[in-house]
């Protein structure tokens, strides 16, 4: 039985919060803190179960291991925003507790999807005889555990990866994300990147397309992105030759990125606007729906999956893995939409594997450094199931 502490109350913390309270029999004890203790108290009346909730600033490292000492949790799971990863891994090696995130630390005045900063904690974690686990929500998360799982099973040497991620769902609004804005539009307007023969390669931003039929869903275009699984994939798999990662969006989407690029919208960086600085991305995510409001209203099915090919036994072996979700049914469930769904749920497995011993193990790893069979049972388990294809 495992105490877990929950921090972020946003579309994944609703999720991860009603998943950690369908497993009373790991999860005794649940708390659930964020800088607005309004919405973790929003999300605790939603419950069964009762929770305890906390209001935190996990910028700040001091406050953050004062509610550790008092609640005294097993695994803290960080699903707040990636700005708060280093303080959040601070706080758990003061306290030694195990950390689980699922997005990579950014500094906030550059959109760097890179893993160093938190790879730099190993030997510590390693020495505190503690474990984090980096990335444990759908992509990164599942997708790392996609492909290692397939090499563990299904291949000898893997060749080419492919991540695709489609989300076929309509929310009815004119533009929205379906995730913290601007977090997503940092991600979606960086330029794209890819791995191949051993080197990066640069894009202009959204310049590469494809279709691709996804099952359940159909025929999509997909473009080309830099995200962030790529940089440890290609590192613990160095046999893979080419590795890219691909998302649908919509004409609709596109077209309202480009104007909100031209006037300037999208900019990380502070401007100056009647004698105060603003900067323009965080102005725009006030103005843009909360992606938790999108959940009622969010018709259709996400399909994400690893396209994988390379050799087994000498011959050659191409095969999908996937999970397609419906946005109504997860509303249904815990009252979120399949993006904050598909995040939560891992983020919830990740926590348990930790606390239940399965994936303890010191030091800082990212998902395909671990096990992949115990998080590929719990997934169907827990609301996502998979399937996996030879093509
Ligand atoms: P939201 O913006 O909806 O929620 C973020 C929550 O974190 C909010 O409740 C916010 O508080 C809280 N928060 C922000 N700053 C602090 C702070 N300093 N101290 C305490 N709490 C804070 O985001 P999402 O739920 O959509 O996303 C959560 C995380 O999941 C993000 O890191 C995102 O990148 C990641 N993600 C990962 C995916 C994956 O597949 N790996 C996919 C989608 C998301 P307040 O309510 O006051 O604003």
């Amino acid at each position: 039985m495992s105490k877990v502490l929950i921090i972020g109350a946003g579309g994944v913390g609703q999720v991860v919060a009603h998943k950690c309270a369908q497993v009373p029999e790991v999860f005794s004890d649940i708390m659930l803190a964020s800088r607005t203790q309004a919405r973790c108290d929003a999300i605790a009346k939603g419950i069964r179960r009762p929770i305890r909730t906390a209001r935190l600033d996990a910028d700040n490292v001091k406050e953050t291991v004062a509610l550790i000492r008092d609640f005294k949790p097993e695994v803290v799971i960080n699903v707040a925003l990636p700005y708060q990863d280093l303080t959040l891994m601070d706080a758990c090696l003061e306290t030694r507790v195990h950390y689980v995130d699922t997005a990579n630390y950014e500094p906030r005045d550059v959109a760097k999807f890179e893993y160093k900063w938190q790879w730099a904690y190993h030997e510590r974690f390693a020495k505190a005889g503690i474990t984090a686990v980096l990335g444990s929500g759908f992509d990164p998360g599942a997708t790392n555990v996609f492909t290692a799982w397939a090499k563990k099973h299904h291949f000898d040497e893997l060749h080419e990866l492919d991540i695709l991620d489609c989300n076929a769902g309509d929310h009815g609004k004119p533009f929205a994300t379906n995730f913290n804005p601007e977090i997503n539009l940092r991600e979606v307007t960086a330029k794209g990147r890819y791995f191949e023969a051993g080197r990066w390669v640069e894009t202009p931003p959204l310049s590469e397309s494809m279709t691709y039929d996804f099952p359940e869903v159909g025929p999509r275009k997909v473009y080309l992105l830099y995200h962030e699984e790529l940089e440890s994939l290609a590192k613990h798999f160095p046999s893979l030759k080419r590795a890219r990662f691909w998302m649908t969006f919509s004409d609709n989407y596109l077209k309202h990125l480009e104007v909100l690029g031209n006037v300037g919208m999208l900019r990380i960086d502070p401007v100056e606007f009647q004698g105060q600085k603003i900067v323009p991305i965080q102005f725009l995510k006030a103005l843009l729906p909360d992606p938790a409001s999108l959940g009622p209203l969010t018709r259709g099915k996400t399909c994400i999956g690893c396209l994988i090919s390379g050799v087994k036994a000498g011959k050659p072996q191409r095969m999908f893995v996937y999970n397609v979700c419906d946005h109504r049914a997860c509303y249904e469930e815990v009252g979120s939409q399949a993006i904050s769904y598909t995040t939560g749920v891992p983020a919830m497995i990740g926590g348990l594997l930790v606390a239940t011993g399965a994936w303890r193990k010191p030091g800082v790893y990212n998902m395909e450094q671990l096990d992949p069979d115990p998080f590929m049972e719990r997934l169907g388990k827990h609301g996502l199931p998979w399937q996996a294809v030879n093509l």
